[in-house]
């Protein structure tokens, strides 16, 4: 891996996507914000440029690539096949935080797909991320810019935590607002079907294509079901310390604290994630307020920066509640089982 000096471009600045633009023509790595999370950019159809994707996260070859584009009219460049469902789903939720897989054309290496034939798109929202893609006049490979297995970056000094002197530049854009990943559909087979949930959640889908369907892999953690998203299968977003999620209608406050003291009194450091709502239930040094519970959206927001700061803290056991109570809570949680390896204690 070669070293470099990454530098941190202001994403206020014109000059700044001019420079980032730059590097990514220049076959370099620009790690830049999205209304999910923060992505790290390559050119898409070199193959070169996105082998350094791979190369500076540590990410598994076999994981494909999300190819960003700027204007509706590259998805025809890219994919073999428009399906009519696509052009509806592209209608309703683009620019933004919905990533659809197609079949895809030659001219996609097999590099960015991770030697699928199909390709995974999405047009984001943010204004430095579509300035980015127009001003370079690429398409834009971008996965997370997150060392992998690390929680996915939401703001720029997440990337330099794990990416300063790996990749040129991290263009900051302050904190982004949707703080999980896209939600990917695979329009490739007869009903459309989640492969990643997200912001948008299956009843937004619903109502613009009808019948959609989530992979069985998702539902529960079976080593015998493949999910059809590579990266799905990773075990991703762990904070360091062992994280437990301890769930239930009632006494989950009680459970945490008594499993935390006892962890605390054999000189463990020790955190618990709540929400605005129950934080006055602990008692613990380390409350961390991931958002409140009556907003799904600034527990998303919030999630990943507060994984992070159990490593900050150095904690050895993290106990978190549980966020499922609505839509995008399932999509919240399908994050946090990961983080915490599907540890669960019911109570
Ligand atoms: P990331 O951008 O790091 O959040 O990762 C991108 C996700 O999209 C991973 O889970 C990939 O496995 C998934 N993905 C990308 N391309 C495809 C594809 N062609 N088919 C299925 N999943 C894909
Ligand atoms: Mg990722």
């Amino acid at each position: 891996m070669t070293s470099c000096n990454t530098i941190l471009l202001n994403g206020n600045l014109p000059e700044s996507i001019q420079e980032a633009a730059k590097i990514l023509n220049n076959k370099g790595l620009v790690a830049f914000p999205t209304e999910t999370v923060y992505g790290l950019g390559a050119n898409a159809l070199d193959e070169e440029a996105a082998a350094k994707i791979y190369e500076a996260k540590g990410r598994p070859s076999d994981n494909p690539l999300i190819v960003h584009i700027a204007d509706i009219d590259a998805v025809y460049t890219l994919a073999s096949e428009v399906p009519e469902n696509a052009v509806l789903l592209m209608e309703a939720f683009w620019p933004g935080p919905l990533t659809i897989i197609l079949p895809k054309v030659g001219i996609v290496p097999d590099g960015t797909t991770g030697g699928l034939d199909t390709i995974a798109i999405r047009m984001p929202s943010h204004p430095v991320a579509l300035e980015l893609i127009r001003e370079s006049g690429l398409y834009i490979a971008a996965p997370s810019a997150n060392s992998s297995g690390r929680p996915s970056p939401t703001l720029a000094s997440h990337v330099m935590e794990d990416m300063d002197g790996r990749i040129e530049a991290v263009i900051d854009g302050g904190a982004v607002g949707i703080g999980i990943e896209s939600t990917i559909v695979d329009l490739t087979g007869d009903i459309p079907t989640i492969l990643r949930p997200g912001f948008i959640t299956k009843s937004m889908l619903e109502a613009i294509v009808g019948e959609v369907a989530i992979d069985p892999a998702l539902v529960e953690p079976d080593p015998n079901l493949r999910p059809k998203a590579p990266g799905m299968k990773y075990t991703h977003y762990a904070p360091k310390g062992q994280l437990t999620i301890v769930e239930g209608h009632n006494g989950v406050a009680e459970k945490i604290n008594s499993l935390a003291q006892e962890k605390a009194s054999q000189g463990y450091t020790v955190a618990v994630i709540t929400t605005r709502e129950n934080a006055s239930a602990y008692d613990c040094p380390y409350v961390l307020v991931a958002g409140e519970r009556s907003h799904g959206e600034t527990i998303a927001a919030n999630l990943y920066a507060v994984l992070r700061q159990c490593d900050d803290l150095g904690c050895d056991y993290i106990y978190s509640e549980a966020f499922g109570d609505s839509e995008l809570g399932g999509a919240i949680m399908n994050r946090l089982l990961k983080a915490a390896g599907h540890r669960v204690i019911n109570v």
